[in-house]
């Protein structure tokens, strides 16, 4: 029996579990201060209606390279924004950063097309966001149709009145609301089909698979569903145009997706809203 070799599994993982949380407090920090700072970036990837191949919007995408974390994608910081409290700060600065952009583009004559910006779980139960929303768009003057917003299912399926609240709110006043990566979490058909909501984004799993025969009949009922509560259905992940021309013949009315195109930055999207000006 040698001590010394039984200590050492123990060691290595308290020190896994120190180095995770070292990093995930580095990504705190430095998000607080890119917060700040004003070192995020906001990408944009295009979205296509698939049978005409017209670009009919964006989704709007956070990334972040940090001088000392390097490049952190937003699958890591986003949830640990969200545990720390800082999601509704993130979501906020995604938001202004959008509609500055979207008025910057309309005072130099460009028809801006709607951008989907994704919204923190626990954000879209703040009675504020609404009020917040609002008083962006009108200190801008614009129209609230030139901002969508997404939200995940689990946000959805949460009984919060001011969940409700808000999805009223913003369908009231024209604001189109996208429930994202549908699919992936444990919906309830009849409660969902009860929400004031305009899409559903088919999670990029379920369009991948397609290639290999997969999940064909998932993402039919998928689509028999949406038509049924008058929903339009918003493919993501499309990466062939096996995919792209599969989903169009089911009936799927968008879609978006390295096919079409990767997220591009806001002067790259400029000349994109710039050439479809000229060509209209
Ligand atoms: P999401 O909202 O479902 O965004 C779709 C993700 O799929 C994006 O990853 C996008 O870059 C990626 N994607 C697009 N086309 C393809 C494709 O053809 N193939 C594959 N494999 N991926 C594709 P990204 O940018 O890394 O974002 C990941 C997630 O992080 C997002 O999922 C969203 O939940 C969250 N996120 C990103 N930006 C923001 C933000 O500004 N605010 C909030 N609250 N969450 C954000
Ligand atoms: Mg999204
Ligand atoms: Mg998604
Ligand atoms: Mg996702």
């Amino acid at each position: 029996f040698d001590a010394k070799h039984q200590a050492l599994p123990l060691r290595l993982y308290h020190a896994d579990i120190h180095d995770a949380l070292t990093r995930r407090l580095e990504i705190e920090q430095g998000l607080r201060r890119a917060l700040e700072q004003d070192l995020l970036t906001v990408v944009l990837q295009p979205k296509y209606h698939l049978l005409s191949q017209q670009l009919t919007g964006y989704e709007a995408l956070l990334r972040w390279h940090d001088a000392a974390l390097g490049t952190v994608a937003p699958d890591t910081f986003v949830p640990i924004a969200e545990a720390v409290n800082l999601g509704k700060k993130l979501d906020c600065w995604v938001l202004k950063t959008v509609l500055r952009q979207i008025s910057l583009w309309c005072e130099s004559g460009l028809q801006p097309l709607p951008v989907a910006v994704n919204i923190t779980a626990k954000h879209f139960s703040d009675p504020a966001l609404y009020e917040y929303i609002q008083s962006k768009l009108s200190l801008l003057a614009l129209p609230a149709d030139c901002l969508q917003l997404e939200i995940t299912e689990g946000v959805a399926m949460d009984n919060a009145p001011a969940i409700l609240e808000n999805l009223n709110a913003f369908r009231s006043v024209g604001i189109k609301v996208a429930i994202d990566d549908f699919g992936t979490g444990y919906s309830s058909l009849s409660y969902l089909t009860s929400l004031p909501i305009d899409y559903i984004k088919i999670d990029k799993a379920f369009v991948q698979a397609l290639d290999k025969g997969h999940n064909l009949s998932l993402v039919k009922a998928m689509l028999a569903m949406a038509q049924a509560i008058d929903v339009s259905v918003i493919a993501e992940g499309i990466e062939s145009a096996e995919q792209q021309a599969l989903l169009a013949q089911l009936g799927c009315e968008f879609g978006q997706g390295y096919f079409y195109a990767e997220p591009a930055s806001l002067s790259e999207t400029e000349q994109q809203l710039l050439d479809v000006h000229n060509a209209g």
